[in-house]
């Protein structure tokens, strides 16, 4: 572990927590896929992966082969889903890692199948997951591409079809209109797929739908529906609520209209992340003292700085120079200047007693004071996604 004070702390704990409450409030014969793409959201994969699996996790989600190969060295019977697409030269590592790929072109056919011919892979012995793009317009085939793509999973084939997958834009939006549709291009899909396997034996197994908006957002038992007329289960996709955020619907739901399960997130779900670094150095400077790049704060009168060991190199959005507070000795401390790559100054004028060592907390809670991934993102205008995601490789994870 680097002996520069910044670093990131994981409490597995909690995720475990919060995937069995997540788990809970599922349809009764649903499955959750836990979303670890992107390092577990800057998480860590290698803590976070095992502990959905402890929690009872079947499921991981990753984005690509080289997650899923991660994925695989720390949970080895768990089913990995490369959720972000295959590209040439995928195909043997899909099979030599036991990986299950998603997939929406032939192309991406072409790669498995040639993979699947060279390691004498059995006939249907290989899972896949094909998206179908019900509104997105990023993933997923159309509705009119679905038929050479389902002709390819004829019964000689390597593959076998195990679930068919879309992704809701606007899960978050709680009238639900883009939903709505969004689930009946899926419903027309899911007959032509149903056509194109009159056995039931050979359906696809499960329905992959709705993000954490979607399942504490109310959808949840309209994807449950939707799969049980075709005779599949659903499979919800939460990444953001496993971190334990609740995610913001934008419009909002109406007074007295919000669904149970989110108003019991808010009072279930526990942060996992702490982000934290320690005072490097303080300092006494008069009035009118410039302080960092460009002197873009001036003292306006005799003050304390505390130097923080944290830039914008480890993840710090620039844009929070002079307009955010950070955690000292559990008080609120501003930051003042501009953000340097490596370097950030804080005002502790008015927090006694303020030391080279004390602890800060950049995210996370210090005694009665909470900053949480959404404070970060408002203030830079950005999502709490980006703000777990940009953290440093650079900045270490520890488990707590
Ligand atoms: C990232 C992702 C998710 C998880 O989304 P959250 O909003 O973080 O719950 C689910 N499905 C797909 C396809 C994704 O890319």
């Amino acid at each position: 572990m680097p002996t520069r004070p910044c670093w990131v702390e994981t409490r597995t704990r909690s995720l475990e927590d919060n995937y069995r409450f997540l788990k809970s409030l599922a349809p009764a014969d649903a499955e959750l896929l836990a979303i670890v793409k992107a390092n577990a959201y800057g998480h860590s994969l290698a803590l976070c992966a095992p502990a959905a699996v402890r929690a009872g996790a079947r499921w991981l989600g990753v984005t690509s082969v080289e997650e899923g190969v991660a994925a695989r060295a720390v949970c080895p019977e768990a089913r990995v889903v490369v959720i972000g697409g295959l590209f040439a030269g995928d195909g043997p590592a899909v099979i030599a890692h036991r990986l299950t790929p998603v997939v929406w072109e032939l192309s991406q056919l072409d790669e498995l199948e040639d993979a699947a011919r060279r390691a004498e892979a059995p006939t249907g012995s290989l899972q896949v997951h094909l998206e179908i793009d019900t509104g997105m317009s990023r993933q997923g085939v159309s509705l009119d591409g679905l038929p050479p793509l389902l002709a390819r999973f004829g019964a000689k084939s390597p593959f076998r079809l195990e679930a068919v997958m879309t992704h809701l834009y606007g899960s978050d939006e709680a009238d639900g209109g883009a939903t709505d549709a969004q689930l009946a291009r899926l419903d027309e899909a899911m007959q032509q797929i149903a056509a194109a396997f009159p056995e039931a034996a050979t359906r696809p197994e499960w329905l992959s739908v709705g993000a954490s908006a979607a399942l504490l957002g109310g959808e949840a038992d309209a994807i449950a529906s939707l799969a049980g007329r075709f005779g599949l289960r659903a499979m919800l996709r939460p990444g953001l609520a496993l971190y334990g955020l609740v995610p913001h619907f934008e419009p909002p739901f109406e007074p007295g209209h919000e669904p149970a399960a989110l108003t019991l997130a808010r009072i279930r779900l526990q942060p996992v992340m702490s982000w934290k670094t320690r005072v490097a150095s303080v300092r006494t400077v008069p009035a009118g003292t410039e302080v960092g790049y460009n002197g873009t704060f001036v003292a306006t009168e005799p003050m304390r700085l505390a130097l923080l060991p944290v830039g914008y190199a480890d993840g710090l959005d620039r844009q929070l120079g002079n307009r955010f507070n950070l955690l000292v000795r559990g008080d609120q401390a501003p930051i003042v200047g501009r953000i340097s790559m490596d370097q950030t100054v804080l005002d502790v004028t008015g927090i006694p007693g303020v030391e080279a060592g004390d602890e800060v907390v950049i995210l996370g809670s210090q005694g009665a004071e909470a900053i949480t991934a959404f404070d970060h993102a408002h203030a830079a205008g950005t999502i709490p996604w980006e703000v777990f995601t940009r953290i440093a490789a650079r900045v270490p994870r520890v488990q707590v």
